[in-house]
């Protein structure tokens, strides 16, 4: 099938990259003219483990390919997907800009080529319900006479796990009322439900509204926890064995139980956000989803009152090495990460960060600036800091040089956002060790 991905991000690169590598000729559009031409010259713009090489091989035989120009993208393509970004916007609702202003490009071309045959715009982007509806108005704005249908097909795929998570997803979610293109799009997703996994077929509104619903379910699972957490530390019980106690019920799983410094992401943070503001333009108050918010926020503040708690409320002065910039491992994305709001909060208090991430340095560059120090080895980070500051569980840190980092740091102390390392191992080895529900 010949396909257009339009915009080519964490999710529009990797979709276009998984349909090419099943053998559709595949054509990535997008208005960041630098990202283009680095594609072009094989290199990759995201770091995303397992993209390499069926990127390096589908450019290579000509199935992926790559232009800034809207209207060649899309002449000879049948399903034009739509992977574009929806962030927050002032009131807290999704930012619906992007996708409508290319839905009104799309009209324009088809008005002015009305003999292309029919297309199907399929819209990845996690938009708000009615978003179709919306998409297939602009469109009909300018081509009233086209014939055109508009997708729904919500995307799940996890930064990091992204390759694996397209290839084979536990479901498909398919919205649409069309036969057609009910037609197309299985056929298209074949290839990644051979294992049994299913397809469902809904209507537009109720694809848009899964996406939100399973976003916001999975935000309210760590807040949750972070609560059980809070409420372990005043009254000594350990959230790894209650942790372990819960999750091992089947009703309530082992995932997402895990307490730490919140979620962050370029997902989790604007979602919930967007589903409140859509409880609230219809009047609804869904209570529950607030409460994940304001949960969520103060969990940074909460950690950041254990720091400043250790040091006599004043750490002015005061050098912190932070290990774990993105805002989960094995990612590059820095976008709403708790290592970029903690190390803020640090620098408002007149401290000095010297940081490293395996992958995000660049990332958090863009953010930060030059207002922390960035180093390439996490030991170097170490010298002449007063304390560790873990913030991303990358494996690399799960079994460091525990007698370096003493001897490297000007005092043995550890603060972990994240409860990688043992408490007992911890004391028995001399740190001042704080985590996040657990007694020391
Ligand atoms: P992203 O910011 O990484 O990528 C978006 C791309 O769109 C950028 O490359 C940008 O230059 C491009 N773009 C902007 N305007 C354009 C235009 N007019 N024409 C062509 N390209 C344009 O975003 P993302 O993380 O890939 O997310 C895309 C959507 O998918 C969002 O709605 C997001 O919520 C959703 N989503 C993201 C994830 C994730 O893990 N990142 C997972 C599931 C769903």
């Amino acid at each position: 099938m010949n396909i257009a991905v339009v915009g080519t991000g964490y999710v529009g690169l990797v979709t276009g990259t998984c349909f090419a590598e099943t053998g559709n000729n595949v054509i990535c559009v997008d208005i960041d003219e630098h990202k283009i031409q680095k594609m072009k010259d094989g290199v990759l713009p995201i770091y995303e483990p397992g993209l390499k090489n069926y990127f390096e091989r589908n450019t290579k035989i000509g199935r992926l390919t790559f232009t800034t120009d809207l209207k060649e993208a899309v002449e000879n393509s049948l399903l034009i997907f739509l992977c574009l970004p929806t962030p927050q916007d002032g009131n807290g609702s999704a930012d619906l800009s992007y996708v409508l202003n290319v839905a009104d490009d799309l009209g324009k071309l088809f008005s002015e080529h009305s003999h292309w045959e029919f297309k199907v715009i399929v819209d990845k982007s996690t938009v708000p319900v009615g978003t179709s509806e919306k998409v297939r108005e602009k469109i009909k704005k300018s081509a009233p006479e086209f014939n055109f249908d508009v997708v729904s097909n919500p995307e799940f795929l996890r930064e990091g796990l992204a390759v694996d998570d397209f290839m084979k997803p536990e479901r498909v979610i398919i919205g649409t009322s069309n036969d057609e293109s009910k037609k197309y799009l299985e056929q298209l997703y074949e290839p990644f439900v051979r294992s049994g996994n299913p397809i469902y077929f809904v209507d537009e509104k109720s694809a848009e509204m899964i996406k939100y619903a399973a976003n916001s379910f999975l935000a309210a699972k760590i807040s949750f926890m972070n609560e059980i957490a809070n409420l372990c530390e005043l009254t000594g019980a350990d959230v790894d064995k209650v942790r372990a106690g819960v999750g091992s019920d089947s009703r309530i799983g082992k995932r997402f139980l895990f307490p730490g410094v919140g979620y962050g992401g370029s997902c989790f943070p604007k979602d919930v956000k967007a589903l409140i503001n859509t409880s609230r333009e219809n009047e609804y108050d869904f209570k529950i989803l607030n409460a994940v918010v304001e949960v969520n926020e103060n969990q940074i503040e909460l950690f950041l009152n254990k720091i400043l708690k250790h040091f006599d409320n004043n750490i002015t002065g005061k050098n912190f090495a932070v290990w774990g910039l993105a805002f989960k491992p094995n990612t590059d994305d820095v976008r709403e990460a708790p290592a970029l709001k903690l190390i803020k909060r640090l620098l408002e208090e007149n401290a000095f960060i010297t940081a490293y991430d395996p992958e995000a340095t660049e990332t958090t560059k863009s953010v930060l600036g030059d207002s922390i120090k960035y180093v390439t080895d996490p030991y170097e980070a170490l010298e002449n800091s007063d304390a560790l500051i873990l913030m991303t569980e990358w494996n690399e840190f799960r079994n460091p040089d525990y007698e370096k980092i003493k001897t490297s740091l000007k005092h043995p102390v550890v603060f972990d956002g994240r409860n990688v390392y043992d408490v007992k191992k911890m004391k028995e080895l001399g740190f001042s060790y704080y985590s996040v529900g657990r007694p020391f």
